[in-house]
């Protein structure tokens, strides 16, 4: 299975709390000035969102060999024992379109860089979303209704590279195995996405205990965004 997804914004538009949260601030601080920012961004991004991805049935089995990329990942992690134990795998890429960096740059460049911010912020939200939206599609291809009850079980979570121990240079063989220019996506060369805030990575679907895992891997101290808690929290309640 290779398909394209022409995703619906209103799926990936955040919610102004998930904005908040996003900046790590208190609900109560967030002022009324904030709240009109946030507003407008968020408006901005439901105008210039085009939303696209493209998913790849993988077999898992040739995990190893994208994974490893060019030799610089962590000696640990927790990716390769997620797939390796997962039921079915996609390599996924997707993107929201380049107009909203473009007006993020264009903010910042005349003025209003408060609000370049805040629509920066947007965008990290709605990629978080497209992430999960991505996973849930792949969940509808496994498992098209009327589905079994063990299907009905699978939890699908997805895996990047630049997280978690998968050094960021592990985009280089994902895109070579993926092609996601066929959706407008290419990589620079210290491979970093364009358009800004797209995502890629391996969607694992799996029973939930195959996504739990600790914060006790050699580079959890360094890292700020801790996200697979958020993101844990989210499939276990989804
Ligand atoms: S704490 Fe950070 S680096 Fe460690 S597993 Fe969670 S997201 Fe990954």
């Amino acid at each position: 299975m290779r398909k394209i997804f022409e995703l619906d914004r209103r799926d990936i538009v955040p919610t102004p709390l998930e904005v908040v949260k996003m900046q790590k601030i208190p609900e109560r601080s967030v002022s009324p000035r904030i709240v009109r920012m946030m507003d407008e961004a968020i408006a901005l991004f439901e105008d210039l969102a085009r939303p696209r991805g493209l998913m790849e049935y993988f077999e898992t089995g040739g995990f190893p060999g994208i994974y490893e990329g060019g030799g610089l990942n962590a000696p640990d992690g927790p990716v390769p024992s997620i797939v390796a134990r997962s039921e079915a795998t996609a390599l996924m890429a997707a993107t929201m379109g380049d107009a909203l960096a473009l007006k993020c740059a264009d903010l910042f460049a005349h003025g209003s860089a408060s609000l370049g911010y805040m629509l920066d912020v947007v965008n990290s939200a709605a990629a978080e979303r497209l992430g999960r939206r991505m996973c849930s599609l792949f969940l509808e291809h496994l498992c098209p209704e009327p589905c079994e009850e063990k299907i009905k079980e699978i939890k699908a979570q997805y895996y990047c590279p630049g997280h978690c121990g998968w050094h960021i240079s592990g985009q280089e063989k994902l895109f070579a195995a993926l092609n996601p220019g066929e959706i407008g996506m290419s990589l620079n060369e210290r491979w970093v996405m364009r358009p800004l805030k797209s995502i890629s990575g391996i969607i694992a679907a799996a029973p939930i205990e195959v996504h739990r895992f600790g914060q006790d891997f050699s580079f959890c101290p360094a890292c700020r965004e801790r996200k697979c808690i958020e993101r844990l929290i989210m499939l276990e309640n989804g």
